[in-house]
């Protein structure tokens, strides 16, 4: 199986990219991000508890993360590949899903990590929250969520070093491009 890590800050274009990546590699995507905004849509108790949380930029807590993310791994059959979009965002997770994954006989194969400048981030998401409205997409809230960033989530970069699998993108500029050195990158881990 191909299993990717799609990793960076708020506004760095894992979704976008990850939705080529699934195109061209036939993989099933969890996004992490999209599953908690479908519990709030349908009103659940999961959906309340992330609202509040999400709202003040904050992270979901490990544990329910991890519950999480095993019940999507779980309903997968047949699967190619996993894109995880989102997760990842704490060491404890990404300790988490090496052991899911190697539970299962799986590894993850990449890591790939999109750097874009904090000024552009803070731009795309502006822009995001205009024609989106994503609660989260405002500039008090980007702020917290660029800090939790930094703090909790940046040092993943490290972690995957230390495993083998990172691999750093320049996520600023043409898309294709990007898209280009993504799957240069996987090939490079295959
Ligand atoms: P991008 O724009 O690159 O897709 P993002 O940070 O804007 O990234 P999501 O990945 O959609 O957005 O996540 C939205 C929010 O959901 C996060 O700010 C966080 O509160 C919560 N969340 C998502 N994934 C996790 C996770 N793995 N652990 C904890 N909280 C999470
Ligand atoms: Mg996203």
């Amino acid at each position: 199986m191909l299993n990717i890590v799609i990793f960076g800050a708020p506004g760095s274009g894992k979704g976008t990219q990850s939705a080529k990546i699934v195109e061209k590699y036939g993989l099933d995507h969890i996004s992490t991000g999209d599953v908690l905004r479908a519990e709030i849509a349908k009103g659940t108790e999961l959906g309340n508890t992330a609202k509040a949380l999400i709202d003040h930029g904050q992270l979901i807590p490990d544990e329910l993360m991890v519950e999480i993310l095993a019940s999507k791994l779980d309903a997968l059959s047949g699967s190619k590949g996993v894109i995880f979009d989102g997760f990842p965002r704490t060491i404890a997770q990404a300790g988490a899903l090496k052991s899911m994954l190697n539970e299962r006989g799986e590894d993850v194969t990449a890591m790939i990590e999109l750097d874009v400048p904090e000024e552009e981030l803070m731009v795309r998401l502006l822009k995001r929250g205009e024609e989106s409205g994503r609660a989260d997409d405002n500039e008090e809230t980007i702020k917290k969520r660029l800090v939790v960033y930094a703090e909790q989530t940046a040092p993943l970069k490290d972690w995957y070093k230390n495993d083998g699998k990172h691999c750093y993108i320049k996520g600023s500029g043409e898309l294709d491009r990007i898209f280009a050195d993504i799957v240069a990158a996987i090939e490079s881990k295959i």
